[in-house]
Formats: structure tokens, C-alpha cells, sequence
């Protein structure tokens, strides 16, 4: 089937970069919008808009009737999710399809598996991918968290089945702490998540967040395109992404690759994915799969080539992936900034108008972004207003470029990450790849 009209269910830069693929297919686009959304620049691009909803996302673009309306009133054929919102809702990816529309996404059923991080570590054992010791599914029993704390080693983690977002988590240093953390964890996932089911596994000391990149046709056939290393993260959200990881050798990247590449084809996954790994001492411990495109995915595309919305529309098309894994060459190196309309030291958010704006260019420069001179910024989502991803032949080479790019770029009317970016590249620790998900909390705690 061929898709002649995408609805995209999103908002910002990804919205933008999903129109932008489908034009390149021409393929028409829907946009759906709330009302502080009216003026976005995916809005503007897009062949046709629809307001779905008043500013509060429950309300628009959580709005599941609203969006099956829109699809059905614009005749759209597909529907893209984009990342968050309801790009990870099993339901509404049935929901979709029952509409005979296609979703542009992985089936339901690994959606839902995945979505539960028990089910998920259970499939991802089963698939024969390398876990985090800890509990062998979901546990209540205290005597028996005892028993496999005291087996793994302190400290250990408790974690919510349906946690996500880095929410639900709780490091336990010894036995002593272990009943009254499991209780809270329990009862805090409950509030938090409407389900109090929670499992335990080993608190790795100073890992780094490694994740690869897969592609299925949902018909067995599978691909890996190498790794992303997003160590650097603050409250467990990442700030700067790159590929390939400064630490992994070319032999270890198929090596691992291959195992998920190979459960992927197994379980007969469709469209985009990543699974995401903890990384210590060289070994790797799955922590969960992502069934969706990720913010990050542009570094992937330029050490590949490959334009992963393109290929996400062509699975959705039902079409065979549009490469083998022979001809997936890695090369050179790229580095993703997100940059957030925050205070570059405290944080805060800090929405407002755009009164000037001038992105960086020249060669391998990339911004995905829909700002523009007199945009307004508006305060009820997240605070992410563009990502400057950069490629070079070497890494020395691609932070060079970088320095200059974040030089180059200017946006005025709001505070900006782009000091904390350009602080960053200035540190040794940064510049050698020697950093751990710790990392750069530490850091920006020794400046504060
Ligand atoms: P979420 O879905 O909330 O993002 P994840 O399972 O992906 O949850 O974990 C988020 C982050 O929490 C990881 O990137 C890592 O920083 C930390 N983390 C999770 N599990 C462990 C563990 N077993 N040991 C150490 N850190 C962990």
C-alpha cells in the first residue's frame, strides 16, 4: 500500500521532521495542533491543519477521538506518533489500525510487552539478550528480595514495572532499608502509575547508557544500525548524544548488534526500535526497549546515511527494509545537542518570544528545529526547542565543528542551553569520551 497523506500526531521539531520526510516522498501531511500551537512552524509547512484541542496536552494531542477525527475528516491514510505523547499507547496503535489507517510504528502487541518492564526483561531474557541480575519478574515477598539482594550484591534498585520518564526508582544500600524501600517503591508507583508492581535488580555502580538502533519488517527480518552513547544525562534525562560510542570497538559494535538484530528478527518486530543497555567493565545489561523513533535518532543518520523516518513511512507501506546489513557502513562521527529553552545552570525553564534568531550552516551542520524570528515558545510542553547534530570524519574533528556551530547559532528573547553545551566541549573529561551516566551531574554540581 502506498501512503498518500500522513496525519502527524506530534508537535515541534519532530513533527517538522516527519513532514519533512513524507514531502521528500510526496507524500502530503496533516497537522494537528492545540490552540498555543496555531503559529508552529510544522503547522505552517503542513498541507493541511487541524486545531485538536485547548493547550493542555491531555486535552489535544493525548486526545485519542480528537485525532482519529482528524485523520478522518482529512482522509489521511497514516498516522505518524513521533516520540512521547502517544507514540508508546499499545491502545491507540489498535485503535488506529481498526480505523484501517496505517500506523506508522512497531505492532501493538511489542508495543504493550515492551511498555512493561517486566514483560519486557522477561522477552528481552528469553530473545537472549543480556540482563541486570536481579529478580526473575515482578516481587512482593521481602524474605525473597532478601535472598536475591544478598545473591546480586548491594546496593540494588527497586524499579516500577510501568515506570518510565527515570520515575520510580529507588537504590537500596542494605537489607536494613530493604522492606520499608520496597513498601514506598510499591506504594509510590501505585500513585504515580496506577500499579504497585515492582522488581529489583543490581545498582550498577558507574555505567554508561549505551543503546542500539533497530529496524524489522515485522516478518523476521531484522538490522541493527550500531549504537548511540547517551551517557551524559541529568536526572536521568540525556543532554548530549553521539555515535558511535567513544568506547566501543568496531568487533564488540557487531558482536552486540548482531544479538539484537537477531532478537529482533525473532520476535518479529516491525519498524524502528531501540534497546537500551547499561554499559560496565565491557559488558552490557539490558534496562529496556523504546518502541518508537528516539529524539537522538539524527546522529544515527549521519554516521549512516540512512533517513530512519523514510524508512519508518517504507515499513509502515509494507515494503522489505531498504537495506541489508552489509550495506549499512558506519562512518565518521556525530554528536547531538539538545537545546532547551532552560537556564544553562539552574534549569529553569524559560519560555518567551524569538527576537532574533540565526542557526549555524555550513557543511555537516544540522538543526531540527521549528523555530523562527517571532516565534513564541509556549510554556505547557516540553522545554526542548531545537538539537544541533553535527558530523565529522573523526570525532576530534566533529567537536571542532561543533564549537564553531554553537558559536555560530543565536537565539535571542530566552535563556538557552548553549553555554552548558559549549562548557562542556571545553572539558578534557568530555573531549576524551571519559564520562558515565554520573558524570555530568557531578560536574555541574563541582561548578555550581
Ligand atoms: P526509564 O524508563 O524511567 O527511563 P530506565 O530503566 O531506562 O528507566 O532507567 C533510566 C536510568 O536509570 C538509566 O539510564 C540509568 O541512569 C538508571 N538505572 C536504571 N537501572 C539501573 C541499574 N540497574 N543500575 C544503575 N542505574 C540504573
Amino acid at each position: 500500500m502506498a501512503i498518500q497523506k500522513i496525519l502527524i500526531a506530534n508537535r515541534g521539531e519532530i513533527a517538522l521532521r516527519i513532514h519533512r520526510a513524507a514531502h521528500e516522498m510526496g507524500i502530503k501531511t496533516v497537522a494537528v495542533h492545540s490552540t498555543a500551537d496555531a503559529d508552529a512552524m510544522h503547522v505552517r509547512l503542513a498541507d493541511e491543519a487541524i486545531c485538536i484541542g485547548p493547550p493542555s496536552a491531555t486535552d489535544s494531542y493525548l486526545n485519542i477521538p480528537a485525532i482519529i477525527s482528524a485523520a478522518e475528516i482529512s482522509h489521511a491514510d497514516a498516522i505518524h506518533p513521533g516520540y512521547g505523547f502517544l507514540s508508546e499507547n499499545a491502545q491507540f496503535a489498535e485503535i488506529v489500525e481498526s480505523h484501517d489507517i496505517a500506523w506508522i510504528g512497531p505492532k501493538p502487541e511489542h508495543i504493550r510487552t515492551m511498555g512493561d518492564k517486566v514483560e519486557a526483561k522477561r522477552s528481552a531474557g528469553a530473545l537472549g539478550l543480556p540482563l541486570v541480575p536481579g529478580s526473575d519478574g515482578a516481587i512482593s515477598d521481602v524474605e525473597e528480595a532478601k535472598k536475591i539482594a544478598a545473591d546480586v550484591g548491594y546496593p540494588v534498585i527497586i524499579k516500577a514495572a510501568s515506570g518510565g520518564g527515570g520515575r520510580g526508582m529507588k537504590v537500596v544500600n542494605n537489607e536494613e532499608e530493604l522492606e520499608t524501600q520496597m513498601q514506598q517503591a510499591g506504594s509510590e508507583a501505585k500513585a504515580a502509575f496506577g500499579d504497585a508492581t515492582v522488581y529489583l535488580e543490581k545498582y550498577l555502580g558507574n555505567p554508561r547508557h549505551i543503546e542500539f538502533q533497530v529496524f524489522g519488517d515485522g516478518s523476521g527480518n531484522a538490522v541493527h544500525l550500531g549504537e548511540r552513547d547517551c551517557s551524559l544525562q541529568r536526572r536521568h534525562q540525556k543532554v548530549l548524544e553521539e555515535a558511535p560510542s567513544p568506547v566501543l570497538s568496531a568487533a564488540e559494535r557487531s558482536r552486540m548488534g548482531e544479538i539484537c538484530s537477531k532478537a529482533m528478527a525473532d520476535m518479529g518486530y516491525r519498524g524502528a526500535g531501540t534497546i537500551e543497555f547499561l554499559w560496565e567493565n565491557g559488558e552490557f545489561y539490558f534496562i529496556e526497549m523504546n518502541t518508537r523513533l528516539q529524539v537522538e535518532h539524527p546522529v544515527t543518520e549521519m554516521i549512516t546515511g540512512i533517513d530512519l523516518v523514510r524508512e519508518q513511512i517504507r515499513i509502515a507501506e509494507g515494503k522489505p527494509l531498504g537495506f541489508t546489513q552489509d550495506q549499512i557502513q558506519f562512518k565518521g562521527h556525530a554528536v547531538e545537542c539538545r537545546i532547551n529553552a532552560e537556564d544553562p545552570r539552574t534549569f529553569m525553564p524559560s519560555p518567551g518570544t524569538v527576537s532574533w534568531y540565526h542557526p549555524p550552516g555550513g557543511l555537516y551542520v544540522r538543526v531540527d528545529s521549528g523555530l523562527y524570528h517571532g516565534y513564541k515558545v509556549p510554556p505547557y510542553y516540553d522545554s526542548m526547542i531545537a538539537k544541533l547534530i553535527v558530523f565529522g570524519h573523526t570525532r576530534e574533528g566533529c567537536l571542532m565543528r561543533l564549537r564553531r556551530a554553537l558559536g555560530e547559532f543565536v537565539i535571542e528573547g530566552m535563556k538557552t542551553t548553549i553555554p552548558l553545551h559549549q562548557a562542556l566541549l571545553d572539558d578534557p573529561d568530555f573531549q576524551n569520551g571519559d564520562y558515565t551516566i554520573k558524570w555530568l551531574e557531578e560536574w555541574l554540581a563541582k561548578d555550581a
